[in-house]
């Protein structure tokens, strides 16, 4: 038996802060000493219906009566049904499910090279977060996340995002696919620009580069409606989701236009979890919310509350450079630390995030009410005050 008990039996892949909830209900979260805190983070854009949303949580307890799960060499109806819910509902046909926004990437870099046996290279773009695994770090613009990794995975290039001049480089590249984000979220919250994705589109369109978006974090409400690309009026190829797919049950999926998800056959690929009864019954249910209730149409109210509000601040506080996003994904880009700012929050119990060193990211559940914001307002404000005084 190990006697040392200063060392933590978990490994040290984060700098956590001093704060453990116990129970979560809607935008509020509580320690085990019960004190409440204000939660904009949605356990970074997971929650979007807010912590513990009765109509999942029914599901989900009527289905651990039944059945947590059975292999995908069966036919799991409620996955079919899930399946069926996210293709009726965007331009994409088929779904390969899986358990995070990781493995969807990867799926979706499987699919691209198979559909594109004689182009392996997929362009990337720097500032992205694509995901941990070798593939999707590879993948991925920040070098912050690949130290020490070497040999990284071949066949990813990275070209400088919103930058219009630089996409003529694709046509020379050819590559299998082109992957993006339509906020970058970890990257620091920047939205994409509509001419540079409409010149995108139109080039991958002529060349047939298969056009992937991750909508990890974008997606499932996040910025306004069910999926970002919505917004900028085209269809994407393959789309990847997970965080807000599962309501804080890890789901994932790589969703595909049929003539690209043909490219996958039995043997190619697989996930012995990936949407198993469980994690597809929580899917389920959070799609059907967001479709029968005004959650999304909320959110997007709450946004514009919330951007001029901060928008507001920064008269008050030279110290905000910038605010941007899309929905319930802002950034808040400060001339100073974000983390200093961070931990500020914490002591005013309210939980926010940082994209890099000096941005803020808020991502409150799309369920958010006018009160909770006005607290927002107030905690923020506060904690800001406790850094620039
Ligand atoms: N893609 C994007 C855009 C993300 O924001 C993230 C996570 O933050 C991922 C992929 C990776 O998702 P996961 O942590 O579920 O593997």
């Amino acid at each position: 038996m190990k006697t040392n008990t200063m060392i933590s039996p978990l490994m040290q892949t984060y700098n956590r802060f001093h704060v453990n909830p116990v129970k979560g209900k809607g935008c509020y979260v509580w320690d085990a000493d019960g004190h409440q805190y204000l939660d904009f983070t949605s356990g970074i854009g997971t929650c979007n219906l807010g912590h513990v949303p009765d109509a999942v949580k029914t599901k989900l307890m009527q289905q651990l009566e039944n059945l947590w799960h059975c292999s995908n060499l069966y036919h799991i109806n409620v996955q079919e049904q899930l399946a069926a819910a996210l293709t009726e509902n965007s331009c994409l046909e088929q779904v390969f499910f899986c358990n995070s926004g990781a493995e969807a990437n990867e799926a979706a870099i499987k699919l691209a090279r198979l559909y594109h046996p004689e182009r392996s290279n997929i362009i990337t773009f720097q500032q992205s977060f694509h995901g941990r695994t070798m593939a999707t770090l590879s993948a991925s613009g920040q070098e912050k996340i690949q130290i020490g990794f070497a040999p990284l995975l071949s066949g990813f290039t990275q070209f400088p995002y919103n930058d219009l001049d630089h996409l003529t480089k694709l046509k020379e590249e050819l590559p299998a696919a082109v992957m993006l984000e339509l906020v970058q979220g970890e990257g620091g919250v920047h939205p994409a620009e509509q001419q540079w994705i409409d010149e995108l589109v139109q080039i991958c369109t002529d060349d047939d580069i298969l056009l992937i978006v991750d909508e990890v974090q974008t997606g499932m409400g996040r910025t306004g409606t069910l999926f970002a690309h919505e917004q900028y009026g085209f269809d994407p190829d393959v789309v990847t989701i997970a965080k807000g797919l599962g309501s804080g049950f890890p789901i994932g999926a790589m969703m595909a236009k049929k003539e690209v998800s043909k490219a996958f056959q039995p043997g190619t690929h697989g996930s012995t979890f990936g949407g198993n009864p469980l994690a597809a019954t929580a899917g389920l249910a959070t799609i059907n919310e967001l479709q029968h209730t005004s959650a999304i149409v909320n959110g997007e109210e709450k946004s514009h509350i919330l951007l001029t509000y901060l928008n507001q601040l920064k008269q008050d506080f030279p110290q905000l450079k910038a605010i941007r996003g899309r929905g319930l994904l802002i950034g808040i880009e400060t001339d100073s630390s974000a983390g200093d700012i961070v931990k500020a929050a914490i002591k005013e119990k309210l939980l926010i995030l940082t994209a890099g060193p000096t941005v803020i990211r808020l991502l409150p559940p799309l369920t958010i009410t006018e009160d909770d914001v006005t607290l927002f307002a107030k905690k923020f404000r506060n904690a800001l005050q406790q850094v620039y005084a």
